[in-house]
């Protein structure tokens, strides 16, 4: 069943300034005019709209060219209304089953070593998809002609899984608008399928939306040292982990998400010490059904040119070449990860801590 999204959402906390501060609402016609588009100008009615034809190429906020001086700006006082045209579910088989459509795309926070930008330039402020009906509905029908899940895999042995977020972090995207909410009362409907998210902020208002368990969010950690080089704007990890508990109390099923997992002179002391911190800061229902995905990194050499100009202690840890391999990707970009005997020796000496530290953390994936 297609809920009447805009019609049944919950209150949502007004965004910190620190955070989000938005100034400029850059939107098509259409999603403006639209209710989500609405209810999103209503949390912002100060901010001056800008309309543009299309949410793409939005010359004075996407690209690199100009922009790396400016970008946490643009991130914080800029956000986009468009509509998604085309809506496919794409197979996965290694988060999810199913990459669901996005109802955004673009991230108010700023990790160095995010790929989720690749194709607007990494100044890309979050853009609301306004047609959640037709998203919704897609994900109803689509739900629908899978039937019941008969062969169990390492996303869930009984639901189909569908991640939420592969553009964006849901808990973020919740701030400005309620299509994460819509989803996630969407999911509540449907037996046979399970939403998820990966995400790196801690949003309590998502507490709120009884997911009765068709739900999982994935809390993506590393060692604090690390994150507070690279993970740039998200919540920190002590604050991830202490709010594991309360997330599974109040009905979401939560995993967690090691990635991306960085090599570097003392990785596995630190790594060892946040199994710990895990273990000691959640209680029994988190480890009843608690399961993690370990993502090795991989980063890109465009990423790296960019980071450059913005971050360059980040690329000290990030780019590796005695250790990392290059690959062109589908898109022609330069992909580089670590050299299998690398990797390999990685996820070995990670699963290895994990069995040691944290029995009770099931790893679905290594990758
Ligand atoms: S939270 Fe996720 S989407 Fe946002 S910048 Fe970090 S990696 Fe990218």
């Amino acid at each position: 069943m297609t809920a009447s999204p805009a019609a049944q959402s919950p209150a949502r906390s007004t965004p910190g300034p620190r955070l989000l501060d938005i100034r400029r609402l850059w939107a098509e016609p259409e999603a403006l005019a639209s209710p989500r588009g609405q209810q999103v100008r209503a949390l912002f009615p100060d901010a001056e709209i800008i309309p543009v034809a299309s949410h793409w190429n939005i010359d004075r906020l996407h690209g690199n060219a100009g922009n790396i001086d400016r970008w946490i700006r643009v991130k914080t006082e800029d956000l986009v209304l468009g509509v998604k045209k085309s809506l496919t579910a794409r197979e996965n088989g290694r988060s999810a089953d199913w990459i669901a459509p996005s109802t955004s795309n673009g991230c108010a926070m700023a990790c160095a070593y995010c790929y989720v930008p690749r194709r607007k330039g990494y100044a890309n402020p979050i853009t609301v998809f306004t047609n959640i009906d037709k998203i919704v509905g897609y994900l109803g029908r689509h739900v629908r002609r899978q039937g019941p899940k008969k062969v169990p895999n390492q996303c869930d042995p009984q639901a189909w899984v569908y991640d939420l977020g592969e553009n964006s972090d849901c808990s973020v995207d919740a701030l400005v608008s309620d299509n994460v909410a819509d989803l996630i009362t969407a999911f509540r409907a449907w037996p046979t399928a399970k939403a998820s998210f990966a995400t790196k902020y801690v949003n309590r208002d998502l507490l709120d939306l009884d997911p009765r368990g068709r739900t999982r969010i994935r809390f993506s950690l590393m060692p604090e040292a690390d994150s507070r080089l690279l993970d740039l704007r998200t919540t920190p990890i002590r604050q991830r982990i202490a709010a594991i508990d309360d997330f599974v109390a109040a009905g979401y099923e939560v995993h967690v998400n090691f990635s991306p997992v960085v090599v570097r002179p003392g990785w596995e002391r630190d790594w060892a010490e946040l199994l710990e911190q895990l273990g000691d800061g959640t209680g029994a229902a988190f480890k009843a059904q608690a399961a993690v995905e370990i993502i090795m990194l991989t980063h890109n050499e465009q990423l790296h040119e960019v980071n450059l100009g913005w971050h360059p202690k980040a690329e000290d840890l990030l780019w590796q070449p005695a250790v990392q391999q290059a690959k062109r990707s589908g898109s022609g970009m330069w992909n580089v990860r670590y050299r299998n005997n690398v990797k390999a020796a990685g996820v070995d000496t990670l699963t290895a801590l994990i069995a040691e530290r944290a029995p009770w953390l099931t790893v679905r994936y290594a990758f």
